[in-house]
């Protein structure tokens, strides 16, 4: 059995993750999406949040496992018993980052391989970042996101206004 892990922030779980976790799961016969539990980011959802989010707009992809890890990745790719780590690649933006990460990444477990996925056209210009910024400004992110997120992000902007109008 093959298995791959796609690690990352899920801060939220976007359309844009949710393709490549989609296309990685007809490559693989289980992929683990390994929530990072302490990126250095300013989050907007915890640990937690992310990962019911993401296993809630993942539960008809019967093969995709939703795990929280800390500390290095490959660490957890070991522990999952991964062959493959996938990332997803936007235009522009991605590439230095992945690849300086691939070839460390590679450095430190030569037999587990780094399998990056390009982007959907769709999804080429969409970060977690950006969709939480248009989001807080009540812009339209309706296709943007799984509708959990949509939820999610509806319930936490609101509460945020509402506490912010009594000051
Ligand atoms: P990280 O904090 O490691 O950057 P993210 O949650 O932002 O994690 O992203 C996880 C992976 O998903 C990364 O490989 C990132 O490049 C990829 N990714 C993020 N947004 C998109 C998108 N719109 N299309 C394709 N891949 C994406």
């Amino acid at each position: 059995m093959t298995i791959a892990i796609y690690p990352g922030s899920f801060d939220p779980i976007t359309n844009g993750h949710l393709d490549i976790a989609t296309r990685a799961s007809k490559l693989f016969d289980k992929l683990i999406i390994g929530v990072y539990d302490t990126p250095a980011k300013n989050l907007m959802f915890n640990t937690q949040e992310r990962v019911e989010l993401v296993t809630q707009s993942t539960s008809h992809l019967p093969n995709v496992e939703v795990r929280t890890f800390i500390g290095l990745t490959i660490d957890f790719a070991r522990k999952m018993e991964a062959r493959a780590i996938v990332r997803g690649l936007r235009a522009m933006t991605d590439f230095e980052n992945e690849f300086q990460m691939a070839i460390m990444n590679k450095k430190l477990a030569p037999d587990c391989e780094v399998v990056c996925l390009m982007s959907s056209l769709n999804f080429q210009f969409l970060s977690a970042s950006l969709l939480k910024e248009v989001a807080n400004l009540g812009g339209d992110i309706d296709d943007l996101v799984p509708k959990p997120v949509l939820e999610a992000l509806r319930k936490r902007i609101i509460l945020r206004s509402s506490s912010l109008k009594k000051f």
